[in-house]
């Protein structure tokens, strides 16, 4: 019901007031395998803000699928990874922040998954928009306060506001879709049964597992793949992203 793109302005507005979490699902475009499809990482933030949108109030954006997958893989040719530099996402990013923030959203989320093991020190497509979202805030301040917003004395209770999370940094903040923390006992893998499973969870006729090869040390362990499995780390990623998205 609430994907941005459908929605009436009176119930933007509504979202706006409300600050109803505005989420953009993030993503690759890129292979994984012969059995599963090459937008696994988006649809698997897509599949799940789909479930989380049915018990909490949310709008999701639209998806964002090019971002830099990589060729660590496979080459793309003929097996359909599709790599964007960071350097070219990273202007589009802001862009679409500072409007986001035009509109009034104040509660922005970005939810990716994609060599989201390293989220912490950052990857191409998650540092990109992370970079993107700092700039487009001191961007936006500074264009609707003016130089100086920060040391006024109306800013006088920064830090007490920080801690209480009205720091406007925090207007946009970027959410890996698994944690280690959240995903104890679930693997991270490409395209080997922690996806695969997933995938089933989510879509189950986006994959087709008579087409795995074990041709690749990153696909052998998908034969292992199952709906329960993939439920299980379903179920956590939901339990994690009820906390990070309130
Ligand atoms: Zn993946």
């Amino acid at each position: 019901m609430l994907h941005y793109e459908m929605m009436l302005p009176h119930q933007i507005r509504t979202a706006i007031e409300k600050r109803w979490p505005v989420i953009l699902p993030l993503g690759v475009l890129e292979y994984h395998g012969e059995h599963l499809p090459v937008g696994m990482d988006t649809l698997a933030v897509i599949g799940i803000l789909e479930i989380l949108e049915k018990e909490m109030d949310l709008v999701i954006l639209p998806p964002f699928y090019y971002g830099a997958a990589s060729y660590a893989v496979e080459p793309p040719e003929g097996n359909g990874s599709l790599n964007v530099e960071a350097e070219a996402l990273a202007p589009f990013a802001k862009a679409m922040f500072q409007g986001l923030l035009r509109i009034g959203f104040r509660n922005i989320h970005v939810v990716i998954h994609h060599q989201t093991e390293n989220f912490v020190a950052g990857m191409p497509t998650d540092l990109a928009f992370k970079f993107a979202a700092r700039q487009a805030i001191f961007a936006f301040l500074e264009k609707d306060r003016g130089e100086g917003w920060w040391g006024s004395n109306e800013m006088a209770d920064y830090y007490a506001r920080q801690s209480a999370g009205e720091d406007p940094f925090n207007w946009i903040k970027t959410h890996p879709l698994m944690t280690p923390g959240a995903m104890e006992g679930y693997p991270y893998d490409h395209a080997g049964k922690g996806e695969t499973s997933l995938m089933m969870a989510l879509f189950p006729d986006a994959v087709d597992l008579s087409r795995l090869s074990d041709e690749k040390w990153y696909v052998r362990s998908a034969k292992d793949a199952s709906l329960e499995f993939g439920a299980r780390g379903r179920d956590r990623i939901l339990a994690h992203l009820r906390v990070a998205l309130r």
